[in-house]
């Protein structure tokens, strides 16, 4: 069987899978029927699908839902909507984990693989509702308004949904493969660096020793390069790799203070011109001021044009080894994290 087909029979099982609370003769439509009429549109990168399908099926008598997806009836979008919502997420859980094994056993996740075998996947927050006005019981929310004059700051509310994406990336791909989600939820904290740590570490409790076998090197912005989440991310047996910026790191900045760095410069043609990469690392580097502070190795990458002007600089931390041979495949790993999260 080939692989779109067995990846479409796993979502078809997953959709079967889901429990149906309603009562009665009322199943003119399977609740599978829902689920993959929900997935369609994105399958088939098209919002009016269903609109599409449903001509198709009155002008042809038989249409693509039905076919490729094996559903029975074709449900209007408030249908769908109303049905779907009662619904856990993670009862779409095991489709990401057949995706994986696909992945894998084809040979496909291979190709993802850099620095000495391993995989990197992206751990990135992301808002995916936000209002003023339209809310629900499982809504965050935030005052805003702190631009505005002392007496209106933060009279208004915003509600929002934000959730944990998890990706696989590779430098050099220009594909990423979801893995399962984990939503913020309203009790995580009350700025963006709480919520966003504890959603996580509950993501690392979860899946993370599932994962472990593809020997993953998890990638963040600076919020995640804390300790918390670095010590998660080695209790189940996973690497890290995230941005570290000087601002938010006093105590990385004067460790290294005085220190005569490694350095390793590049030079690469880019188009018609010259870039320089200059790449500066250092190992046993405390993540924190205190003694309890766990040890890591740093890095960083300077990209200049050819007159000498910098036009993109980053710097990581990592429990890895780096040294000359591989410190430039850890900033371009590092960097892959961008494809997952266009808006950065
Ligand atoms: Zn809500």
């Amino acid at each position: 069987m080939p692989v779109l087909d067995r990846l479409l029979d796993s979502l078809r099982r997953c959709c079967r899978s889901l429990p149906d609370q309603r009562r009665g003769p009322n199943t003119t439509y399977a609740l599978a029927d829902f689920a993959l009429a929900r997935f369609a549109p994105f399958f088939m990168q098209s919002p009016s699908f269903l609109a599409h399908q449903r001509h198709l099926e009155t002008s042809q008598g038989r249409s693509n839902c039905q076919t490729l997806f094996g559903m029975r009836k074709i449900p209007g979008d408030s249908q769908i909507r109303a049905k779907l919502d009662a619904i856990e997420p993670a009862m779409s859980h095991p489709m990401f984990a057949d995706l994986v094994a696909e992945l894998d056993q084809c040979g496909g996740l291979d190709a993802m693989r850099c620095l000495d075998g391993h995989v990197l996947i992206a751990l990135d927050g992301t808002e995916f509702h936000c209002s003023d006005k339209i809310h629900c019981p499982n809504c965050s929310h935030r005052k805003r308004g702190k631009s505005l004059p002392k007496a209106k700051a933060g009279d208004k509310t915003e509600y929002f949904h934000a959730m944990l994406a998890a990706t696989l990336v590779a430098p050099g791909h220009n594909r990423v493969v979801p893995l399962e989600p984990e939503f913020v939820v309203p009790q995580d904290g009350h700025d963006k660096q709480d919520c966003e740590s504890r959603a996580a570490r509950r993501w690392l409790a979860a899946h993370g020793a599932r994962y472990a076998r593809f020997k993953p090197i998890y990638l963040g912005d600076d919020l995640f390069s804390r300790q918390p989440i670095c010590k998660a991310v080695l209790d189940a047996g996973g690497h890290f790799l995230f941005v570290c910026k000087p601002d938010s790191h006093k105590a990385i900045e004067e460790f290294r203070a005085g220190i005569k760095l490694d350095e390793r410069i590049d030079r690469v043609r880019s188009g018609k011109n010259w870039i320089v990469r200059r790449y500066q690392w250092l190992s046993g580097v405390p993540l924190r001021g205190d003694e309890k502070a766990m040890t890591t190795n740093w890095l960083s990458i300077e990209i200049g044009d050819a007159s000498g002007k910098v036009t993109y600089r980053n710097s990581f931390v990592t429990d890895l080894e780096v040294g000359r041979e591989n410190v430039a495949e850890f900033a371009a790993g590092g960097r892959a994290r961008w494809k997952a999260c266009p808006r950065t």
